[in-house]
């Protein structure tokens, strides 16, 4: 037993807190919401959990991309020939053919000169963010960026300024204020993840270059899925070119895992030499790398599977809001639809009872949420039918029905 009082010196303490919230909400026999087993996993969209039939929509699969049989068969087929894993950093002895490969895969998805592999899109903007931020320049934030973006700023010694979520004045104003020949690195995301808005990056780029600074933008959720060729809200926003470093992760539409930088910028390569989550770790498998190279080709091609996607977040969307529900969009922006809770206790309340129902979606709490939000969040998938989808709306409606919020 640990001493009761103050002063016992347990750094544990800290969460206190957290650890009665949670015990809070579990004491009434609810099933714990951050610890679900995923006991079979039958399709992008389906899986066995709690021995239950489940439909997932709590994914980042927005392609399907994670059963593809050509994506899997580059997996196996890399297995057999380079072995399980690496055991080294990029720059010693973990570059494989794959490796190489990925790269140039990406450089042909979004059509730029450099490409650089992470071992997580967190460490991507871990990396880049705190790598080319250093002493004396400012970092322009949204400041509902991904926690990957925070953790890069804590890691560098930029200055930190964060704007109102897609606010331009803040933004512009913020900019304004950076002292005369400073360097400025502005970080934005193409989709905000908890609510699935999207950033007015037309109108954020063209301030930030006014202003002379360099762009950079986590496309991770529109990957795949957003603008002509799937490369996101830069391209659907016509601003590709003006973006200085497009993030992104192997771990939504790639399907696999994984995280990476493009740019144009000519000094690029240096990078590889002087970003320490790139250099000080190993390399990924090399059968992650064939699987993720195989499927960054073929969502080049996808167009058809995009249509669909779409065609699932609006019926999702105006769905759940004929029922009654409050969404984080007015209109659908993206592949994810946020329901606003009223409080955790009822988000963990119908949490459960959609899982009952067959269904899994994320419940999101504070901090990862702005506004002090409990949020259902669906993402779907390009391979949910359209049966699905209505199979869906049905659920929503009996768990909602039963935990009183509609
Ligand atoms: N950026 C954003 C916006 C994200 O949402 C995430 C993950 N949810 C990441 C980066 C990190 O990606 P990864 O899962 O590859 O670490």
């Amino acid at each position: 037993m640990m001493a009761d009082g103050p002063a016992t010196g347990d750094l544990f303490s800290k969460f206190d807190e957290l650890i009665a919230m949670r015990e809070g909400l579990l004491a009434g026999g609810q099933e714990d919401p951050f610890s679900l087993v995923m006991e079979k996993v039958l399709s992008p969209t389906q899986a066995i959990c709690n021995g239950r039939d489940t439909i997932l929509l709590g994914t980042y699969n927005y392609m399907g991309m994670t059963f593809d049989d050509d994506v899997i068969a580059a997996g196996k087929q890399a297995y057999d020939e380079f072995g399980a894993g690496t055991t080294g950093s990029r720059v010693l002895n973990g570059t494989f053919y794959h490796h190489r490969d990925v790269e140039n895969a990406l450089k042909e998805f979004y059509a730029m000169d450099h490409a650089m592999v992470f071992s997580t899109g967190y460490q991507a903007n871990l990396g880049i963010i705190s790598t080319i931020a250093g002493k004396g320049d400012y970092i322009i934030l949204d400041i509902d960026s991904h926690a990957s973006i925070w953790d890069g700023c804590k890691m560098g010694d930029a200055e930190v300024v964060p704007f109102k979520h897609n606010d331009l004045d803040a933004l512009e104003k913020r900019l304004r204020r950076v002292p005369e020949g400073a360097g400025k690195l502005v970080v934005l995301e193409g989709v905000y993840s908890m609510l699935g808005d999207i950033a007015p990056l037309k109108e954020m780029v063209s301030i930030a270059k006014k202003y002379g600074a360099m762009v950079l933008v986590d496309e991770a959720h529109s990957m795949g899925f957003i603008g002509e060729h799937g490369r996101g809200v830069c391209e659907a926003a016509g601003v590709i070119d003006d973006c200085d470093f497009i993030i992104g992760t192997f771990s939504k539409s790639v399907g696999t895992v994984g995280g990476f930088c493009v740019s144009n910028h000519p000094k690029f390569e240096i990078m590889r030499l002087v970003c320490r989550p790139y250099v000080f770790t190993a390399a990924l498998p090399p059968a992650v790398m064939a699987s993720s190279a195989t499927s960054i080709r073929k969502l080049m091609h996808n167009g058809n599977k995009r249509a669909h996607l779409w065609e699932n977040s609006r019926t999702l969307h105006s769905g759940l809001r004929a029922l009654g529900f409050q969404l984080g969009t007015d209109e659908p922006q993206s592949a994810i639809i946020a329901v606003v809770m009223p409080d955790l206790e009822r988000g963990a309340a119908m949490w459960e009872a959609l899982l009952k129902e067959g269904l899994y979606v994320n419940l999101a709490r504070p901090p990862a949420t702005p506004a002090n939000m409990t949020l259902l969040r669906c993402s779907l998938c390009a391979e949910h039918s359209s049966e699905q989808v209505q199979t869906i709306l049905g659920m929503f409606e009996r768990a909602g029905k039963a935990v009183g919020i509609i």
